[in-house]
């Protein structure tokens, strides 16, 4: 144990693993990551298209990036985004879990299906991301999760959603406990509303606005608001920043 060093990142290009990076904040994410120097593994699930666009923007400002599909609920498809990863780039030091689904379904009988695809997804999904980076990432490695403000709200409907990302924020504590010794950081992003699909989908305008209005900062998140927060937590000012669930949201609380 060393009690005076400031943790400092290891020295050469840095490789980051970013998990629903095809749209929304994951590629925001990706391209911010990359804009400040690290290479990007580009994960998506279904749209290779939308990859293949965030790997092509990173490109074009000279940035490195792969694009890997694989869904971050399967255990074997995580092990082959990282062996992919390892195998392209030969190391990993940021792992940001950005996949994520938002089925709105009350807690009824007929909901049991969307309580498990989100459970898969959210919560599954962040256990192996996790179960990886902690075989994968070397010292001055960084974990970043994706949670979300909504879980003070307990909005009706939102019981399958927020069960998961209330799963998400106890397993970063914990894996954060768990990492003890190797220096490296895990903490959580809970965003509020952002203009992406995830959010706008099935909204009407009249509801967008009166939930937007719940921030003080009265505006939409824009996926580069979230991008920034990660930038600040895989970065070296964010090195004495563990085990926390940093709320980026304009004040909707
Ligand atoms: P989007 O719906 O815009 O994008 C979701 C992304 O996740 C897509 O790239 C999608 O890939 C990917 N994805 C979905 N399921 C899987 C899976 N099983 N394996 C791998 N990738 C998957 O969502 P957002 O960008 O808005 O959300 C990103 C994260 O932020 C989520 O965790 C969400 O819960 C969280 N969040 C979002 C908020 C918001 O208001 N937007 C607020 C608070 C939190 P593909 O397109 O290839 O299928």
């Amino acid at each position: 144990m060393n009690l005076t060093q400031p943790t400092t990142l290891d020295d050469g290009p840095r490789i980051a693993i970013v998990s629903g990076a095809s749209r929304g904040i994951g590629r925001a994410i990706a391209e911010r990551l990359a804009a400040d120097g690290l290479a990007v593994v580009v994960n998506y699930a279904g749209q290779a298209e939308g990859a293949a666009q965030t790997v092509a923007a990173i490109s074009a400002r000279g940035g490195r990036a792969l694009a890997v599909q694989a869904d971050v609920g399967n255990a074997g498809d995580v092990e082959r985004l990282f062996a992919c990863t390892q195998s392209h780039f030969g190391r990993v030091d940021v792992v940001v879990n950005s996949a994520g689904i938002m089925p709105i379904a009350p807690i009824a009988d007929d909901s049991l299906d969307a309580f498990d695809r989100v459970i898969a997804t959210n919560l599954r999904g962040t256990f192996l991301m996790m179960a990886a980076a902690a075989r994968h990432l070397g010292n001055g490695g960084r974990f970043i999760a994706l949670s979300s403000s909504v879980l003070a709200k307990n909005f009706p409907g939102y019981g399958p959603y927020i069960a998961s990302k209330a799963g998400v924020e106890g397993l970063v504590r914990v894996f954060a406990n768990e990492l003890r010794g190797r220096n490296i950081t895990v903490n959580a992003i809970a965003p509020g509303p952002v203009a992406t699909e995830l959010f706008l989908s099935g909204k009407s305008e009249g509801q967008i606005a009166q939930i937007v209005g719940q921030a003080p900062l009265e505006r939409l998140g824009q996926p580069d608001d979230i991008a920034a927060a990660v930038s600040f937590l895989a970065g070296a000012d964010g090195a004495w920043v563990n085990a926390q669930v940093l709320r980026v949201n304009g004040g909707f609380a």
